[in-house]
C-alpha cells in the first residue's frame, strides 16, 4: 500500500478530506448494516433534529503506526462504551459498542493511505458521530439517526516542542451538576466557544472551568482533564459527576500506579489548593499530556514549579511512558492496543 504524498510534520490539526467514511442509518427501530461510502457530503431534511435542537455526539480517537509498522488504535472499545452513554443520555438510539469498534477498525482500514509513519508525529484522527437525521419540530427526540466514522490526518501535537500553557479560571461554566457535561455531545461544545475566543483574546490558552454549583472546585477545560502532581510525587485528579470520563486521563492514573509505582486519588479539588501542587497537566487524546505552567486566577499568578519551558518530571515520566505503550516499544497491558 503506497501512502499519499503528505508532508506529516507540517500538518496542522484541519479537516482533510480522505477516502472512505463508515455511514449506518437507524430507521423503523433498527440500524442496517452499514456502508464504506466515497461521499463525504450528508444530505438531510432541513428540520432534521440535528439542526434544530442539537442531538448529536461524537467521539475523537486516533490511528497510528507503531515502531514494528502495524497500525492500531487505543482502547476503542472504551470510545464505543462512552459513546453508548452519551446516546443514552441524549435519548438516542444506542450503536453496539461492538459494531462501534468493527466500524472504527473499517474506516481506518479503508484509509491506510493516510495513516502517518511511524516517527512523524502525525496521526490519523477518527472521529464516529451520531445525530438525528428526521424532521423534528416539536421538541422530542428524532426517529431516524445517522452513524458516521471519518477520518483525518493531523500533524504532530508539540510542534516547535513543548510549551507549557497558561490557563485562566473561567468566569463561565461548562456544565451543570446534573446536567450533560460527562457525556461527549456537541451541544457542550457550542457554549464553550464564546469562553475560549474571550480567553483567547485575553492571551490564555484555555480555560479552567470550575463547578457551577460552588464555583470553588476545579472541573476541567473545554475539551481534556486535569492531572496535578502534588510536591511528594501523588498523582490527583478531580472528581466530579459533571467531567468528561477521558481515556486518556483514565490510562494515566492506571500508568502512574502499575508502571510507575506513583500513588494516586481521585478526588475533590480546591481551586484554593492549586498552590500546593507541583505540577499540572491537560489530558486529552489529541496531546496525551500538555503540561500546564500558570493557572491565572482573576489576576493572581498561581505559577508551578515545572516552569514555563518545559514539562514538569512526573509529566514527563507519565507522557513517555503512555506514548511508549501506544508505540508499541514499551509492553500494554492487554486490550489496549488494538490491530486493524
Ligand atoms: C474528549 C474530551 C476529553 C478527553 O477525552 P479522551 O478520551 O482522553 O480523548 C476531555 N474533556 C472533554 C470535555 C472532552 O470532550
Amino acid at each position: 500500500m503506497d501512502k499519499k504524498n503528505i508532508d506529516w510534520a507540517n500538518l496542522g490539526f484541519g479537516y482533510i478530506h480522505t477516502d472512505y467514511r463508515f455511514v449506518s442509518n437507524f430507521k423503523n427501530g433498527a440500524w442496517d448494516e452499514g456502508v464504506l461510502t466515497e461521499d463525504a457530503n450528508v444530505v438531510i431534511s432541513e428540520c432534521a433534529g440535528v439542526l434544530q435542537y442539537a442531538q448529536t455526539i461524537f467521539e475523537g480517537m486516533k490511528a497510528y503506526t507503531t515502531a514494528d509498522g502495524r497500525i492500531v488504535t487505543f482502547r476503542p472499545d472504551l470510545n464505543g462504551e462512552r459513546m453508548e452513554q452519551s446516546a443514552a443520555r441524549l435519548e438516542m438510539p444506542v450503536f453496539p459498542k461492538d459494531k462501534f469498534v468493527e466500524a472504527v477498525l473499517k474506516t481506518i482500514k479503508a484509509n491506510e493511505a493516510y495513516v502517518p509513519p511511524y516517527g512523524s508525529g502525525a496521526t490519523l484522527y477518527v472521529r464516529p458521530y451520531m445525530f438525528g437525521s428526521n424532521p423534528v419540530i416539536g421538541v422530542k427526540p428524532a426517529e431516524e439517526y445517522q452513524f458516521r466514522v471519518f477520518t483525518t490526518p493531523v500533524g504532530p501535537y508539540f510542534k516547535g516542542g513543548v510549551k507549557p500553557l497558561t490557563i485562566r479560571i473561567s468566569d463561565f461554566d461548562r456544565a451543570a451538576p446534573n446536567g450533560t457535561g460527562h457525556i461527549k455531545a456537541g451541544l457542550n461544545y457550542a457554549m464553550s466557544l464564546h469562553a475560549i475566543v474571550d480567553a483567547h483574546n485575553q492571551g490564555f490558552d484555555e480555560n479552567m472551568y470550575l463547578d457551577a454549583g460552588t464555583r470553588t472546585k476545579v472541573e476541567e477545560t473545554g475539551g481534556a482533564n486535569f492531572l496535578f502532581v502534588t510536591k511528594d510525587g501523588k498523582v490527583v485528579t478531580p472528581k466530579s459527576s459533571s467531567i468528561l470520563p477521558s481515556i486518556t486521563r483514565r490510562s494515566l492514573m492506571q500508568v502512574a500506579r502499575e508502571y510507575l509505582d506513583l500513588e494516586t486519588e481521585e478526588r475533590e479539588v480546591y481551586a484554593e489548593e492549586l498552590e500546593s501542587f507541583a505540577e499540572c497537566g491537560l489530558c486529552g487524546t489529541a496531546a496525551v499530556i500538555s503540561p500546564v505552567g500558570k493557572v491565572v486566577d482573576h489576576g493572581k499568578e498561581i505559577c508551578f514549579a515545572s516552569g514555563m519551558t518545559e514539562m514538569g518530571p512526573v509529566t514527563k515520566k507519565l507522557y513517555e511512558t503512555l506514548t511508549g505503550i501506544q508505540m508499541g516499544t514499551i509492553k500494554a497491558p492487554e486490550g489496549w492496543v488494538v490491530e486493524v
